[in-house]
């Protein structure tokens, strides 16, 4: 079945409804939504040659027209390529050659830059915005949407590894349809009077969880900044009513903040589901205390998206079980569709308190990652899923993470891998080594920090790395401090401690002497 059925569906059943808004302003109901998706697919399909099978990419910032062009590419057959919209025109180029996307959605400075690049000479890159789409759109005719089998990719989200290189997770209809139900089951009921507001990126998350709601016919709300601001989201939330939104904890931070100072209290707000990182205790409990019982917290990866573990809003709530406190500290249970299992180095299931990597199995898993059958061989064995994070099941099932394998860093929500940043420094001429960590930051979460040895003779100073990074990687990648080092801990094997490293930036006693 074709994920764009669901639109279809709710635009039969309640064609009035409202469907799209720029903030408190109505752009589309759900006719009106379904016309412009089936006229934009023929246009897709007719004018620009995307045929079932195809990628298209999407590089735009958050709007109410991601999601039309989302249902148009399902409508044709096609799988949707969302790019952060943070990334650098260069590393969105890399993606669209990498996911084989003849045609990308982009608009204003970054679709320049985009269009400069000489490895998008033979690709479309539209403006959705222009007036000669407006026209094409206006003169088409309604597509029939495509039939799509439970495994026929619809998106291919792009995560970074460990290489460095970020890779395509091939998610399919399958996948997504089971992680929308999940969504009613785990997360929050929804209901046609309800809405998603986007203060998260649309290319992650927040994207992701349009499709319960389209299913619901309830509102999509774009916020006019286009992203997350607390203080307009305290402003719109009474006016919406029902409001739910995704985001990462740095976010709702964020709102607590401002209703520190403001003495919002959530009102308008139904549910804020945060995840994709960690979220501190005492944290979360001066969100509930202040905005009231509407947090959920999920636990997922791209690679099973938004599905292994949910903390539910009861169990966010609860100060009465003997051990509330450990339960908020972990991510919750198994979502209702998944296995989830800690298992040591062999796969095996460990026993419950036992640390070991987590482990995922169910529909919601990822076909694959796009042109990489080795990474994925690696990834999943035996139908299990190893999401490299390492955590502990305590007897009734709630699962702590302990650790990230992958050493990721999460800075506002967003992931940043430490691998990518190093490769870059070390191609500046004065550098001769480089480590990359995150450290506990109360603002982001945490924060990108640079240890730097320069090669003998060099003097290099944090603006020159820095004007270096801002050339070659998005902003939010680029460290905020450099430490510079005669030399870097390594063990015996010559792979550089990063505990080391760490444990310099806590105050603690390590083998790492600044110069
Ligand atoms: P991504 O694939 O970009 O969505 O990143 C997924 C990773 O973010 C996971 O493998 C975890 O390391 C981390 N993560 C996701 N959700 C949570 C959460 N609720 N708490 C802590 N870390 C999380």
């Amino acid at each position: 079945m074709n994920l764009a059925l669901w639109l279809e569906r709710a635009a039969r059943l309640n064609p009035q409804a409202p469907a799209l808004m720029r903030g408190t302003q109505l752009i589309a109901d759900y006719d009106t939504f379904l016309t412009r998706v089936l006229r934009l697919a023929t246009v897709l399909c007719d004018d620009m040659g995307i045929e079932a099978g195809d990628h298209v990419a999407i590089f735009l910032p958050n709007t109410t027209e991601y999601l039309e062009i989302l249902n148009a590419i399902w409508a044709v057959g096609a799988a949707a390529v969302p790019i952060n919209a943070k990334l650098h025109p260069r590393e969105a180029a890399w993606i669209v050659e990498h996911a084989r996307s003849r045609l990308v959605f982009a608009t204003g400075h970054a679709r320049e830059a985009l269009m400069a690049l000489p490895e998008m000479s033979d690709r479309q890159v539209i403006d959705p915005f222009a007036a000669e789409l407006d026209a094409a759109c206006h003169n088409a005719s309604l597509a029939r949407i495509e039939p799509r089998q439970p495994s026929d990719t619809a998106w291919v989200f792009y995560t970074s590894g460990t290489t460095g290189r970020p890779k395509g997770v091939m998610l399919t209809h399958g996948n997504l349809m089971a992680m929308a139900q999940s969504y009613f089951i785990d997360i929050d009921m929804v209901e046609p009077g309800d809405c998603t507001l986007y203060a998260a990126p649309m290319s992650h998350g927040a994207g992701l969880y349009s499709l319960p709601f389209t299913l619901r016919g309830a509102r999509h709300v774009v916020p006019v900044s286009g992203g997350f601001d607390a203080e307009e989201i305290a402003g719109l939330a009474p006016h919406l009513g029902n409001v739910c939104l995704f985001g990462a904890p740095t976010m709702v931070r964020r709102m607590v903040a401002r209703s520190r100072e403001s003495g919002y209290d959530g009102a308008g707000i139904k549910t804020v589901i945060y995840g994709g990182g960690p979220m501190y205790v005492a944290d979360i409990m001066e969100a509930v205390e202040r905005l009231g019982p509407r947090f959920v917290q999920v636990y997922g990866q791209g690679e099973s998206p938004m599905t292994i573990t949910a903390l539910s809003r009861a169990q966010v709530c609860d100060r009465t079980h003997p051990r509330w406190r450990e339960r908020l500290a972990s991510v919750g249970v198994a979502q209702s569709c998944v296995e989830v299992i800690v298992a040591d180095d062999d796969g095996t299931a460990l026993p419950s308190g036992r640390a070991g990597e987590i482990l995922v199995r169910g529909p919601t898993v990822m076909k694959g990652y796009l042109g990489n059958e080795e990474a994925t061989a690696r990834t999943i064995k035996d139908g299990w899923l190893r999401t490299g994070d390492i955590g502990a099941m305590d007897a009734e099932g709630f699962v702590t993470l302990q650790d990230r394998a992958k050493d990721v860093i999460v800075s506002g929500g967003s992931n940043i891998y430490p691998r990518e940043v190093e490769e870059v420094l070390l191609t500046h001429s004065d550098v001769a080594q480089v480590s990359v960590v995150g450290h506990p930051d109360p603002e982001w979460g945490e924060s990108v920090v640079a240890f730097v040895v320069p090669e003998t003779g060099s003097v290099v100073s944090t603006e020159a790395l820095d004007a270096w990074c801002l050339s070659q990687i998005a902003r939010f990648k680029r460290p905020k401090r450099y430490v510079f080092v005669p030399d870097l801990p390594k063990n015996a094997y010559g792979k550089v401690l990063k505990t080391s490293l760490r444990d310099h930036l806590n105050g603690c006693q390590a083998d790492v002497e600044p110069m």
